[in-house]
């Protein structure tokens, strides 16, 4: 591990910023100058798309290095490597880029976090079909699962569960949140900038009712998909925990 390079990051008027820490594995190809300005301008457009729905910015604060294990295959496990070797301090979260080639497919392929305001969120930098618009598309997925989105059965929704379909190529196409997930971040995105919220298990009751039925819709679109499901046992377990006290 190298030593992070971090600056004050200024900040943005009117909405809260969520410091990030950008890094890229060993296996990137480029000097640190271009991955940085890629991955920099890549989190600003993501940032400005998750912006029409929340009042949240996502800032670039450090730039840094992790070495990947090239005997692991699955996100799954990479994610958990990315999670124990990572700290995101001082940012609130880290996002790496993986450009290990053989990573077999996962269910969306391209990247993973595990639920609302996890601090680890790992994706794939490079695949064999995907340019820089599947990537942000990628980017704003994940992004929006930070922010408690699930998978959507609407076909033009950028939770939908595969992206890296080609759709982001398309002319014409603008990168949107299905009105279930839009919902949804606009709540949780509404916490992070008015309460302070920084894990999900701080977010209020109310939210957290209103999101499950949310994820109880969009379940139903999409009964064989998992996310929305883990998302409804999380919240279910934690609006019984917290009615017991
Ligand atoms: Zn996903």
């Amino acid at each position: 591990m190298t030593l992070a390079s971090c600056w004050p990051a200024s900040a943005v008027m009117g909405a809260e910023v969520i410091y990030v820490k950008l890094l890229v594995d060993e296996e990137e190809r480029t000097i640190p100058q271009a991955w940085q300005a890629r991955l920099q301008s890549r989190l600003d457009a993501a940032s400005q798309i998750i912006n029409e729905y929340a009042n949240v910015h996502f800032v670039a604060e450090c730039f840094d290095t992790w070495q990947s294990d090239n005997r692991l295959t699955d996100l799954g496990r990479t994610l958990a490597e990315f999670e124990h070797e990572v700290d995101p301090h001082p940012a609130q979260i880290a996002i790496g880029f993986s450009s290990q080639y053989r990573f077999t497919r996962g269910i969306n392929g391209l990247g993973g976090t595990r639920g609302p305001l996890r601090r680890h969120i790992l994706l794939r930098e490079s695949s064999p079909n995907t340019r820089e618009p599947e990537r942000l598309e990628a980017l704003v997925h994940e992004l929006g699962h930070f922010l408690g989105a699930a998978h959507s059965g609407n076909g033009l929704s950028v939770m939908r569960p595969v992206i890296g379909d080609g759709l982001a190529r398309r002319p014409g196409y603008h990168i949107s949140f299905d009105p279930h997930n839009a919902k949804i971040i606009q709540w949780v995105g509404t916490e992070v900038s008015t309460l302070g919220v920084r894990r999900y298990d701080q977010l209020s009751h109310r939210t957290m009712q209103r999101m499950l039925a949310e994820y109880e819709q969009l379940d139903r679109e999409l009964p064989k998909d998992p996310a929305a499901k883990y998302f409804i046992k999380m919240i279910r377990t934690r609006l019984q925990a917290t009615s017991r006290k």
